[in-house]
């Protein structure tokens, strides 16, 4: 079991496999954010945060939520709205142990533009 946090440990999830790879995405938010995802079926994370430590943004059609400790402010996950066990659970991977992460080759997806990987 692997752990990952925000900066103040409020928010904690808990992976059984560490990434291979994550994902650098230069969509309009993601960009802002600076997040490193890695992608996970809901049922193959385990959130552990009081309620009141997380909080969303989400916009347009509000399909996705970004999640991020309301202490710390670090974005934490996104996830879809509809929470079902095989909905995509994004980790912000930057949230796992620094030599872990720094480890993990980047990917690039041009979420701006052509929805493709660029490499
Ligand atoms: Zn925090």
């Amino acid at each position: 079991m692997f752990k990952a946090s925000c900066h103040c440990n409020a928010v904690q999830i808990e992976v059984a496999e560490l990434p291979t790879k994550v994902t650098e995405c230069n969509c309009s938010i993601c960009r802002r954010y600076g997040a490193l995802w890695s992608y996970y079926s809901r049922d193959q994370v385990n959130l552990l945060a009081d309620p009141d430590a997380l909080s969303f943004y989400s916009w347009g059609d509000r399909t996705i939520e970004f999640w991020h400790c309301r202490h710390c402010g670090c974005l934490t996950h996104y996830e879809s709205t509809d929470k079902q066990a095989q909905s995509r659970f994004a980790l912000n991977s930057r949230m796992l142990p620094l030599d872990v992460t720094a480890a993990l080759p980047i990917r690039h997806f041009d979420g701006a533009d052509s929805w493709k990987y660029l490499d």
